[in-house]
This record gives C-alpha cells, sequence and structure tokens, in this order.
C-alpha cells in the first residue's frame, strides 16, 4: 500500500461527504498523478513471475491479473463508495439487484436460514427472495419494519441470520429507524442489511448508525445522470471480502467503464442531491394543495407519520423522491398524468438530473403479486416522483398543468 505522500491523495480524516465524494479514489500512484482516474480496459495483467501471479489471485499480495478479479478503475470507485459510507471497504456489482444478491449470501442467507424482511421494498426485491432465495431452502419472513416494536416481536420470534431493509421505502417513502432495528438484530445476533438507495449515504450513513452493510442501486443517484447501471453494498471488511468472493464466482460485476462514470457522477453528489431534496419539497407542498390529489407521501412533510424520524435520519433534507395517490384510484387516471407531462419524462429509475415520473404497479413494482403490492400501499393510482435539477418553476408548472388536464 502506497503512503499518502506518495499517491499525492487528499487526507479525508474528518472531511464531509461532499469532500469525499470529489477527492475519494483518484487511483494516483508515485509515478502518475492525473486529476481524474483513468479507464483501464485490460482484461488481463501481466505478472513478474507465476508466483507472483499466484499470490495476487490467492489475495496474499496487492495487484491485478484479471479483471473479475479485480480491475483499477473499479478500485477507484470501491475506494470512493466505501469513503461515502464511512465503510472498512465496499464492493461495486453490475447492478443493484446484483450487490443485493452478493450481500445476501455474503451475510450466510443460505438453505435452512431465515431472512426477516421489510414489507415495504423494491419490487424486485421481493421477487428476488421469493423466486431465488426461497426456492433455494431460505425462509422469508416479511414484517412491518418500519414498527420497530413489530420487528423485535418478528425477529424475537424467528430468529433469522440477516433482516433486511430499506432506509426509505420504494415507493410509499416509509423510513426505519436504522440505530434502533440494528440494536434489534443485534441483539439476536443477525446481520442488519439497509438498500439505502433512496436516501443515497450523502444523506444517511447506514453503517454509521449500526446497519452492517449499506446497499446502493448507483444506477440512481450516485451515478446520477441516467447513463449507466450499477450497484454497491460497503461494510466491514470481512463481509466486503466475501462479497468481493461472490463477485468473482457468480460474476455479477462492474465493468470498468460503468465504474469509470459512475465516479464522474459521484464528484457531484453534494450539489445535485440538495437541489433534489429542496425540489422534491416544493412538488409536496404542490401536490399536497392540488385537488386531484388525494394524500402525498414525503418524508419532509408534517403530514407525514414519520415526519420525526426522518428530520432526525434524514439530518434535515428528506431525499429527492415524493409519491402521491390521485383522487381517483385507478391505473387509467395515473397513465393521463403520466401522458400529459410536457417537460417531466415518464420513466423508470430514479435520482437523475432529469425529473422522471413512474407509476410502480406497471412498473417498478410490476413483477410483486397484486396482494403483495396491496400490503406496501402500492395503489393503482399512486405515481412516483424523482426531482431532477431542472428550474422548479418549470417542474412544478409541468406536473400542475399534467394534473389538471388528465
Ligand atoms: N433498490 C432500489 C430501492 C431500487 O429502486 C432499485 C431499482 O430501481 C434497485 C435496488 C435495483 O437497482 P438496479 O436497477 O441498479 O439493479
Amino acid at each position: 500500500m502506497l503512503e499518502n505522500s506518495e499517491r499525492r491523495t487528499v487526507d479525508l480524516a474528518g472531511t464531509g461527504p461532499s469532500t469525499r465524494a470529489v477527492h475519494a479514489g483518484t487511483l494516483r500512484g508515485p509515478d502518475i498523478q492525473p486529476v481524474v482516474p483513468p479507464i483501464y480496459p485490460s482484461v488481463s495483467y501481466m505478472a513478474e513471475n507465476p508466483d507472483d501471479l499466484r499470490a495476487v489471485l490467492a489475495g496474499e499480495k496487492e495487484g491485478y491479473v484479471y479483471s473479475r478479479n479485480g480491475n483499477p478503475t473499479v478500485a477507484a470507485l470501491r475506494e470512493s463508495i466505501a469513503a461515502l459510507e464511512g465503510a472498512g471497504d465496499a464492493v461495486v456489482f453490475a447492478s443493484g439487484m446484483a450487490a443485493i444478491h452478493a450481500a445476501l449470501l455474503a451475510v450466510g442467507v443460505q438453505a435452512g436460514t431465515t431472512l426477516v424482511a421489510s414489507r415495504d421494498l423494491y419490487g424486485v426485491t421481493v421477487s428476488l427472495l421469493n423466486t431465488v432465495f426461497v426456492p433455494m431452502g431460505v425462509r422469508v419472513v416479511y414484517a412491518d419494519l418500519t414498527n420497530t416494536e413489530e420487528a423485535r416481536r418478528t425477529i424475537e420470534r424467528e430468529q433469522p441470520v440477516a433482516v433486511y431493509c430499506e432506509t426509505v421505502s420504494n415507493p410509499t417513502l416509509r423510513l426505519v429507524d436504522i440505530a434502533a432495528l440494528a440494536e434489534v438484530a443485534h441483539d439476536h445476533r443477525a446481520l442488519l442489511l439497509v438498500d439505502n438507495t433512496f436516501a443515497t449515504p450523502l444523506l444517511v450513513r447506514a453503517l454509521e448508525q449500526g446497519a452492517d452493510v449499506s446497499i446502493t442501486s448507483t444506477t440512481k443517484y450516485l451515478s446520477g445522470h441516467g447513463d449507466v447501471v450499477g450497484g454497491a453494498a460497503a461494510g466491514a471488511w470481512d463481509v466486503c471480502g466475501r462479497m468481493a468472493t461472490m463477485g468473482v464466482f457468480v460474476g455479477g460485476i462492474a465493468g470498468p467503464f460503468e465504474a469509470w462514470l459512475t465516479l464522474r457522477g459521484i464528484r457531484t453528489l453534494g450539489l445535485r442531491v440538495p437541489r433534489q431534496c429542496s425540489t422534491a419539497l416544493a412538488i409536496a407542498h404542490m401536490l399536497e394543495a392540488h385537488p386531484k390529489v388525494a394524500r402525498v407521501h414525503y418524508p419532509g412533510l408534517p403530514s407525514h407519520p414519520q415526519h420525526e424520524l426522518a428530520t432526525r435520519l434524514l439530518g434535515g433534507r428528506y431525499g429527492g423522491m415524493v409519491s402521491f395517490e390521485l383522487g381517483e384510484d385507478t391505473t387509467e387516471a395515473a397513465c393521463r398524468v403520466l401522458g400529459a407531462l410536457e417537460l417531466c419524462l415518464a420513466a423508470t429509475s430514479l435520482g437523475d438530473v432529469f425529473t422522471l415520473l413512474l407509476h410502480p404497479v406497471s412498473s417498478s413494482h410490476l413483477t410483486m403479486s397484486p396482494k403483495d403490492r396491496e400490503r406496501a400501499g402500492v395503489k393503482p393510482g399512486l405515481l412516483r416522483i424523482s426531482a431532477g435539477i431542472e428550474d422548479d418553476a418549470d417542474v412544478l408548472a409541468d406536473l400542475a398543468q399534467a394534473l389538471d388536464r388528465a
């Protein structure tokens, strides 16, 4: 490992998340001092001799042999995300789903074990659990983990190997008290895995709150420009070692081009997210006053049932995601609103520079059964908004005219 002085990296001890977003993960070395790290597309790397190659592959020596095992550009992204999360290490994957899969395996979710999972989860995560892990022999018990007392009773009763939740849930924006849930999980020797995609490590550092693994779909806020799919999971060295091994064996690793784009996106995270939070708050207020809207879900509104927890957990900014229920609770009404948009885009994904609207029943939560959707509060007339970085007035005007016309 090179000393900081040789690498010309900045000492990040005690710095804030925006500084880390800019300065961590630079790939500088004694012979080369680029401000921006290069892309290393090479699949393989030459070794001095076979023993060196063996030592690198065995993890006894630092270096690169083959890109599925390790790549310098990917390593720079790992360093950047670990710094953002305040983690020992981070492992990056080809998608958020690959990160979730690897993290679950790495913490010991396997045949004969029990996983307690939140009822409020991204639909594809529920499908991963029900169609991959359950047939493998894992017992998955769903509970309302936004209610710490229900979480305690379920964990006491089920004695799971791990507990899985989202900091801010997709799409109903319910919050989990991470610190309280971590305490309950650890009392029962279970590890806590948190999908922190909606909150981002800029607003919530789940590991500092007690979580064991913090997972992010880097497709969203971290890359931030809607042009790269990726995922990351951060945690202690031992868990990350196992996740990295999962990456090597299962193969869902991040490629160098994707890693580079994600790193470029992360540099402006500290500018984009606060802007998206303030636009989301303005959208939430506008929607709350609109006659066609029955209910707005936004943690920053005093009407949100967990507003107090949100203030504590998210540190006074409430995220860039808003969802709302139309008075006419039908898919047709939701589609009419999407069809009337002129500036905001009706598209999947979130966390981009573009303001995006999505109908969860027909997209993000399509693969969930209607019963599971109903239990998670995903209604036909629910729409989800991801605030972009356009001018607030333009976004508000477009949403208002779409609602008026629909
Ligand atoms: N977690 C959450 C909360 C998500 O919203 C998504 C995707 O929308 C994922 C995980 C999966 O991420 P990816 O699409 O990068 O696989």
